[in-house]
């Protein structure tokens, strides 16, 4: 078994609440949500992150999108509007080396980030 954490759950040996799964992506609440709805969309496949996607990934990559643009409408905030965030490396935030996009919605954002 990976010692990566996300693998894991995609694996289910690690409990999260799952709310999307196909065979290329897994969607499930953050455990430490900064927002109403906090939803991570993850590649069922490892890759550590943005730097790691070549052209081969390109329906992987449709996937998160799409799945994320479902997740909201089905969570309610298609009308208000979310946020997608996507950290990449030390310097972008990143801390969980598989590749996720942040789903975040239900109150409004601010910018610029922090
Ligand atoms: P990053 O900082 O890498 O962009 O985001 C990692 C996210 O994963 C964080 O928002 C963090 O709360 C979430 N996270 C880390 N470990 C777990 C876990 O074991 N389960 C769940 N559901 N989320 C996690
Ligand atoms: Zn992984």
């Amino acid at each position: 078994m990976s010692e990566c954490t996300f693998c894991k759950i995609i694996a289910g040996a690690l409990p999260a609440k799952i709310v999307y799964k196909d065979d290329l992506v897994t969607a499930f609440r953050d455990i430490n949500p900064q927002a109403p709805t906090h939803i991570l969309i993850v590649p069922n496949q490892h890759l550590s992150g943005v730097a790691a996607l070549t052209a081969e990934h390109a329906p992987t990559l449709a996937a998160l999108f799409t799945t994320a643009n479902q997740i909201a409408a089905a969570e309610g905030l298609a009308g208000d509007g979310y946020r997608l965030v996507l950290n990449q490396g030390r310097h972008g935030g990143q801390t969980v080396f598989h590749l996720h996009l942040h789903l975040l919605g239900g109150r409004r954002m601010t910018w610029p980030p922090g």
